[in-house]
């Protein structure tokens, strides 16, 4: 089983730090990158990590505060010239098309490929693949902000192809036998688990992302039981006035919000540049939930 990747690009917020790029983080799914924002500095990170930005098909905005955006039109531009053709599929909250449109058009560039803009007007799942889904839901921050959520397919069992061959051609009946359907061949029912092998069935994995927002059961249930949750934090408890007054979240609100929706681990990310170092988000998290760290840049994750 190939393990999902997360490589956090950037883990700051406001303002670049020296230790801290603004936000972006990578998922790599079975040779694929996705992006979740993409503030300024991203293509450089991208770079160091290894992150593909060729083999880029999904960028998820949560919003277009400049620490989550102003990396994009850079990025696109190198895009071209590396002669990209293919498309560029872009989602975001209310006003990402007008957002994304104004943005390109501010440097002199080329754009040789298609770049696709949906705006996620309703929650609930954005995007199907073959392997995948991503759900989108909305956060409360200040202005409108989005979580997104990939879901891994879960995979039924495993198609014995050796086994199948012996009782059938290769075809159509292939797929039914695979979903579960018993089929009929020159007479004869073949059922699924004659070529199924059941006990390498597995859940697909889940890796929520939510972004800018104060704590709130409004996306619990989007968020259920995620294998890894990334949670915005910017502040430290001394700061809960400030988190609340500017629509954040402690690092004690994430990981109540980790126990509350059954996650296996918890990154927080997004630290305001007021927290130097991570230890003391870290220690407040971890009274409330065990499985947490707070994220460093180029931080890498396999789940
Ligand atoms: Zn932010
Ligand atoms: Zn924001």
């Amino acid at each position: 089983m190939e393990k999902i990747k997360l490589v956090f690009l950037g883990t700051g917020c406001s303002n670049p730090t020296v230790e801290r790029n603004l936000t972006a983080i990578a998922l790599r799914h079975q040779g694929q990158w996705i992006l979740f924002d993409c503030a300024e500095g991203t293509q450089r990170q991208m770079m160091k990590t290894g992150v593909s930005y060729m083999k880029t098909k999904y960028i998820f905005f949560s919003h277009f505060h400049a620490d989550h955006f102003l990396g994009f039109p850079g990025l696109v531009a190198t895009m071209s010239m590396h002669e990209r053709d293919f498309p560029l599929h872009i989602f975001g909250p209310k006003g990402t098309k007008e957002r994304i449109e104004r943005a390109l058009s501010l440097g002199m560039m080329r754009k040789d490929f298609e770049i696709k803009i949906t705006e996620v007007t309703r929650a609930g799942t954005i995007v199907k693949e073959p392997g995948f889904e991503i759900d989108a839901f909305s956060l409360k921050h200040e202005v409108p902000c989005l979580g997104f959520a990939f879901r891994e397919k879960d995979k039924e069992g495993e198609f014995q192809r050796a086994k199948a061959l012996k009782l059938l051609p290769e075809g159509p009946l292939w797929g039914k036998l695979q979903k579960g359907q018993a089929v009929k061949h020159k007479g004869k029912t073949i059922k699924p688990e004659q070529v199924m092998d059941y006990s390498k069935a597995r859940k697909g994995r889940k890796i929520s992302i939510v972004m800018d927002t104060l704590p709130s059961s409004i996306y619990f249930d989007y968020i259920m039981d995620s294998d890894v949750l990334v949670h915005e934090a910017a502040f430290a408890d001394k700061f809960e006035k400030r988190a609340k007054e500017t629509t954040h979240s402690t690092a004690r609100q994430a990981a109540k919000v980790a126990v509350r929706t059954n996650a296996k681990k918890l990154v927080i990310t997004h630290v305001s540049p007021r927290h130097k170092k991570n230890s003391e988000l870290e220690n407040e998290a971890r009274q409330e939930f065990a499985n947490v760290v707070v994220a460093k840049d180029l931080d890498e994750i396999e789940i």
